[in-house]
């Protein structure tokens, strides 16, 4: 499942090549993937990609959105001639032609890159105007969603999330009053979209190994300290998926540059049995709260 540094590579390459591009047509393939009025976003540009928790915002200039979310299997595909980037859930796809048997949906764009083609655009003006490109939303499993929707509706949205982990929001002293609140267990506490955004399984795993807190601790039980050196924690390897393009942990993890690299950096997920990197113990794993959770039973008490 694509995690809040996975989703944030995206928006960061969709920003660079769909600002300012022209939506020509959109096709649904499947109802289920798409919910909204086509004709209020056909015919305008793309002004900017962003992300809130791990939502995908396409904003248009008349005050409407398609707000994205990849679940599971989800992933969005830009093809410009030979030019393919995007990035989500690791598949066949990023490496196949397009539209796929899992293309849901396919929005047809017009213009050139604003970033990458500008000296271009400037000389050869309309006619770059017209250079079609294509950008495929796939997803094997149909969890994914894509959706028209207002600028109010997307804060409504907006508002069932706590704040993302990497911003100052999500600061101690929020952090450590909804662990007061709570006797549940710390590593559900912190994948709690509605507490705080973006800690998805990985990064909750090596987040407490790296303050060295048990998963199964009542949040309640942290100390002020404890609290501050996890939310630390969690800063740090959630900003270091950032920095190394979130973890891509599949076979087509070298195919055009979509992949992270942060599963070589990996402190405790999916390493059941080797040694922890804090101390001389070896990795465990265990379930909490359904997730596979690994962790160091010498070093995180
Ligand atoms: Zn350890």
């Amino acid at each position: 499942m694509p995690e809040l540094p996975e989703v944030e590579t995206i928006v960061k390459k969709l920003h660079s090549v769909l600002n300012t591009k022209l939506v020509s047509a959109i096709r649904v393939n499947r109802e289920k993937s798409f919910q909204g009025d086509i004709s209020q976003i056909v015919g305008q540009p793309i002004l900017k990609v962003s992300r809130r928790a791990k939502l995908i915002r396409f904003h248009f200039p008349n005050n409407m959105n398609i707000l994205a979310h990849l679940k599971m299997t989800g992933q969005f595909i830009f093809v410009d001639g030979n030019k393919k980037l995007g990035g989500g859930h690791p598949s066949q796809d990023w490496i196949g032609s397009l539209p796929s048997k899992h293309t849901r949906v396919e929005i047809d764009l017009l213009g050139a890159d604003v970033e990458n083609d500008l000296g271009e655009n400037i000389l050869q003006g309309s006619k770059n105007q017209q250079k079609q490109s294509h950008l495929f939303f796939n997803d094997i499993r149909v969890f994914g969603w894509l959706r028209v929707m207002t600028d109010d509706q997307v804060e409504t949205e907006y508002q069932k999330y706590g704040p993302d982990i990497n911003t100052p929001e999500a600061s101690e002293e929020y952090f450590k009053s909804k662990l007061q609140n709570t006797s549940r267990k710390i590593k559900q506490v912190i994948m709690d979209n509605k507490i705080i955004s973006g800690v998805g399984n990985i990064y909750a795993c090596d987040g407490l190994n790296l303050a060295k807190i048990h998963p199964v601790r009542s949040a309640n039980s942290l100390s002020a300290k404890e609290a501050e050196t996890l939310l630390k924690s969690l800063k740090k390897v959630i900003n270091l998926g950032i920095k190394l393009g979130g973890a891509t942990i599949s076979d087509y993890r070298d195919v055009d540059g979509s992949a992270g690299k942060y599963q070589d950096e990996v402190l405790v997920y999916g390493r059941e049995g080797q040694k922890c990197k804090n101390c001389a113990g070896f990795i465990e794993k265990i379930k909490v709260g359904g997730r596979g959770t690994f962790f160091c039973p010498n070093c995180q008490l």
